[in-house]
């Protein structure tokens, strides 16, 4: 789960790490108040769930509060695409006014959970900024990485090493050994995937300070934190993923035009590889999990149906704890309310198949049912390429 700029920045706060006086506006009279509040120079900063915004257009350092507002207005409700936010860009709904910092040196900070080792990774690098990307590309040897053990914890000399490999000196390095502490901590309480901060820099008065900071929390630990539901803003997410939030199921939006529906998060990739393989295109990952009652999978049928580039449907349905029949009585249910006439190649095994089947076939929908997994694909594919034809 990503969540905005400034409750990043609130919650590095919470552990000492020192970030720029600011406040959030949702117009732009409140931009231009805030403005005023921090004396007229200041940094308006668009606020999407993306990085990438300074060179997009999205930061702009301000003398005055008109200046403030008039550049709030160009950016409420406009798209800001950069190169994390994919070609349709996040719209800005909310943007925050900071104190312009007189900064001395950018570096770059982030803490993150390396799979491979399955631990945290800190990663660190002199030459921070807008550009990391590039360095990372061009001169790797100038990232620095430190896996962390679980067991020990980070101790005080790692982060020391890593503070002066940063060139940093004196009262400001030990500064760095404490904040890259009180990080770690952050990212373990927290259940954080991402903490990053880019940059983190040493101000002209001597302080260091994130100036940016970007946090992905890990969607398992959610029990762990009934707060951070709240803390989503909608707006940055794509409707059909916010719907099946609501009804627990896992659904990717994807580039393709074959809808899927499947049960189990490995079957789904199976699926997606498979369809692929017969030149087939997926529009989404769709898992409707194990145990789906007939509302589930009604929902997650219509939640494939509103994505406007579908132009068929493929469900692969493996039924041990979810009955086929119930799951033919869904796809009916949904495909008869949204009077789906898109082809729709279901194939289905396990409890109760021979009745599932027989309610499709004789549901009066465009239906095929798929004997395998391949004989499925290639059917989907076939009913899409008649239908272009036609
Ligand atoms: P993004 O990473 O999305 O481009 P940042 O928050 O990193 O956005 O801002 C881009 C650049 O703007 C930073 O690298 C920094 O140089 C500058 N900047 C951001 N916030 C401030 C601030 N409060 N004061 C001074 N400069 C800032
Ligand atoms: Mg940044």
């Amino acid at each position: 789960m990503n969540i905005h700029e400034y409750q990043a920045k609130d919650i590095l706060n919470g552990y000492f790490i020192p970030v720029p006086r600011g406040r959030v506006a949702l117009t732009a009279d409140q931009v231009e108040r805030a403005a005023k509040e921090m004396g007229g120079h200041c940094v308006i900063k668009a606020q999407i769930y993306a990085g990438g915004r300074g060179k997009a257009g999205g930061v702009k350092l301000v003398q005055h509060p008109e200046q403030a507002q008039e550049f709030g207005k160009e950016l409420f409700g406009k798209k800001l695409i950069t190169p994390q936010t994919g070609p349709e860009g996040l719209r800005v709904r909310r943007i925050l006014i900071e104190e312009a910092v007189e900064i001395a040196r950018e570096f770059y900070l982030s803490i993150t959970l390396d799979r491979e080792s399955s631990r945290f990774c800190l990663i660190a690098s002199a030459e921070g900024g807008i550009d990391i990307e590039e360095v990372a590309r061009n001169s790797p040897d100038k990232i620095h990485l430190l896996n962390i053990d679980p067991f020990t914890g980070l101790q005080p000399f790692q982060a020391r090493k890593i503070a002066i490999a940063l060139g940093l000196t004196g009262t400001v390095c030990e500064d760095c050994v404490e904040l890259i502490q009180n990080l770690y901590r952050c990212a373990l309480e927290k259940d954080c995937l991402l903490i990053e901060i880019n940059p983190l820099v040493e101000t002209k008065a001597g302080w260091l300070m994130a100036m940016d900071a970007k946090i992905n929390f890990d969607d398992n630990a959610m029990f762990r934190h009934r707060e951070y539901p709240d803390m989503l803003d909608y707006s940055q997410l794509d409707p059909l993923e916010i719907s099946a939030g609501k009804y627990d199921l896992s659904y990717i939006k994807l580039t393709g035009n074959v809808g899927c529906m499947v049960n189990g998060a490995g079957l789904a990739m199976a699926t997606l590889d498979v369809l692929k393989e017969f030149g087939a295109e997926p529009a989404n990952f769709l898992d409707v999990g194990g145990g789906s009652t007939r509302e589930k999978v009604a929902e997650a049928f219509k939640i494939i149906l509103q994505d406007c580039d579908v132009r068929g449907v493929f469900v692969n349905i493996f039924g041990g704890i979810m009955r086929c029949d119930v799951i033919a009585q869904g796809i009916i249910e949904a495909a008869s309310e949204v009077q789906c006439r898109l082809p729709i190649v279901v194939r289905m095994d396990g409890s109760t198949v021979e009745e599932g089947k027989k309610l499709l076939l004789e549901s009066g929908l465009n239906v095929q049912i798929g004997e395998n997994l391949g004989d499925g694909a290639s059917k989907i594919v076939a009913m899409l390429l008649k239908k272009t034809v036609a």
